[in-house]
């Protein structure tokens, strides 16, 4: 078996089609004083202590040494405590809910699916993200996420897949064009991949496709770029041309470009089609199989990658999150009862919970559990490898957790994302760089920086308080006393899917 079908495994999630929705008006503002605090904002070269932070109409309004409370405003001591922005994780399936099968008749799961959906925007904002972005969606549940009394801010993507293409190719040819109505008529594969009967070519053309996903609000354009997941090519794939009309038509509509691809071959078309973003980290090294160090190729596809200054999501968590399926003690991790509803943490302890890890099991013959994990691992291992050597180099990284990669339990909101932080780290990114992935690049990269990414007067009042330096230690992540929404005060335990 080989290295690519591993990887393979943690990329099912990518199944997921695209609905259309608007964005629901800012949450409600507050006015607040944090007083007496230490700032650790990315544009700094270093916290600054003794500072106050007055939020008025959910946005920053006024920093400094010595603000007094305007009258009626509330007062937030942040003695000791750290003063961060808000995380953004650009990578985040939030219509596809973990380890949950997407198609059943079993009645037990729609109760399991609601409790989900009504953590899931608590979960997030329990590990302190802020913003997310979702690249492609399945369905309508995108409106139960914003229908959330309490969710971080939301940015969704369009989804174009080429017709017939991945992730097109698990939904029956019937459902398949109404699952992902957006899809590219490609004219160098129409050999293979004619239109379907009723479709019209002119409604498939990059500039159209392009147009519709712009109108839907979406603020980037996905493609995807995977010709199989096996050694063997066996999924059309958008044509170079293609792809540079989709840039183009993208960036005219002030759209940002997307692509997944997480192979060198095709990660090479992505980077000759100059798209903005790679979903994932490069970890698929059939073509330089090495245990250790950093193969020349490699290296210069990763060099490549930043000269042409290509945002890079490591998505380190997409391996490790099968390869919790393979361990005995995942489901007891005490953070699991913090973001996922008892009800469901319960299902998947039950047998009917196992099926992933069974359909996945199928292909591995009779290895040992703990075998397959550390199997996909050392995949995964490999991504850890890139992301060092990318650094390195000098590149700005992105912080995107694809939470869930694939239908497993291994993947949860909030918590992967900051186990995702917690792997850049183990890669040996520094913290100060990991904190500008999860705030100021994303920001950046996404053209949300006027409102997001630093504590700076006139943004989004979207903040953390913290009871650690993140510039210490990475677990400070996890050590949130209070998360600030549009300038609300969250106490983090309210947000715990097991609170009283
Ligand atoms: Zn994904």
């Amino acid at each position: 078996m080989s290295m690519r079908d591993l990887r393979a495994k943690g990329s099912v999630a990518c199944l997921l089609a695209l609905t259309s929705m608007s964005m629901a008006p800012p949450a409600h503002a507050a006015d607040l004083l944090i007083e007496n605090v230490t700032i650790v904002s990315p544009e700094r070269t270093r916290p600054l202590a003794g500072q106050s932070v007055l939020v008025r109409d959910g946005r920053i309004a006024q920093i400094g040494a010595a603000i007094k409370a305007p009258p009626g405003v509330a007062k937030l001591s942040g003695r000791g405590k750290f003063l961060t922005p808000g995380l953004m994780d650009s990578h985040v399936h939030l219509t596809t809910p973990p380890g949950l099968p997407l198609r059943t008749n079993d009645p037990t799961i729609g109760p399991l699916i609601d409790a989900f959906n009504r953590q899931q925007p608590r979960s997030y904002l329990y590990f302190g993200v802020t913003q997310v972005l979702d690249p492609a969606q399945v369905g309508n549940s995108l409106e139960m996420f914003e229908a959330q009394p309490q969710h971080p801010d939301l940015f969704r993507c369009g989804a174009a897949p080429v017709l017939d293409g991945y992730p097109t190719v698990f939904v029956d040819r019937a459902a398949r064009y109404s699952a992902m109505p957006d899809y590219l008529y490609e004219p160098a594969n129409a050999q293979q991949h004619p239109l379907p009967q009723d479709a019209k070519a002119q409604d498939h053309t990059p500039e159209t496709i392009v147009d519709r996903i712009a109108a839907s609000g979406a603020i980037c354009v996905k493609v995807f770029i995977e010709d199989g997941f096996g050694p063997a090519a066996i999924w059309p794939v958008p044509s170079k041309d293609t792809l540079l009309r989709v840039r183009a038509a993208a960036h005219k509509r002030g759209l940002v470009l997307l692509a997944h691809a997480n192979s060198l071959d095709m990660q090479r078309l992505a980077l000759d089609a100059r798209v903005d973003v790679l979903v994932h980290g490069l970890w698929n090294w059939d073509e330089a199989d090495a245990k250790s160090g950093m193969p020349a190729v490699i290296a210069a596809h990763l060099r490549r990658i930043r000269d042409a200054r290509v945002g890079y999501q490591p998505t380190l968590r997409v391996m490790a999150g099968t390869a919790d399926l393979f361990r005995a003690d995942t489901l007891e991790d005490p953070t699991y009862a913090k973001v996922v509803p008892t009800a469901l943490l319960a299902w998947y302890a039950s047998d009917a919970g196992q099926w992933f890890k069974r359909e996945m099991k199928r292909d591995f013959g009779d290895l040992s559990d703990g075998r397959i994990a550390s199997l996909q691992l050392q995949v995964g291992e490999r991504g850890m490898r890139a992301v060092h050597h990318l650094h390195e180099l000098g590149h700005p990284l992105l912080l995107g957790s694809d939470t869930p990669s694939a239908p497993t339990y291994g993947n949860q909101p909030g918590y992967d994302t900051y186990r995702e932080l917690r792997l850049l780290a183990h890669s040996g990114v520094p913290l100060d760089a990991i904190f500008r992935a999860a705030t100021l690049n994303n920001a950046r990269q996404f053209h949300l920086e006027k409102e997001y990414g630093t504590v700076t007067i006139g943004k989004i009042a979207n903040l953390l308080l913290l009871d650690a330096d993140p510039l210490q230690s990475v677990q400070a992540w996890s050590r949130i006393d209070k998360v600030i929404l549009r300038g609300t005060v969250i106490e983090r335990d309210s947000l715990a899917a097991d609170r009283k």
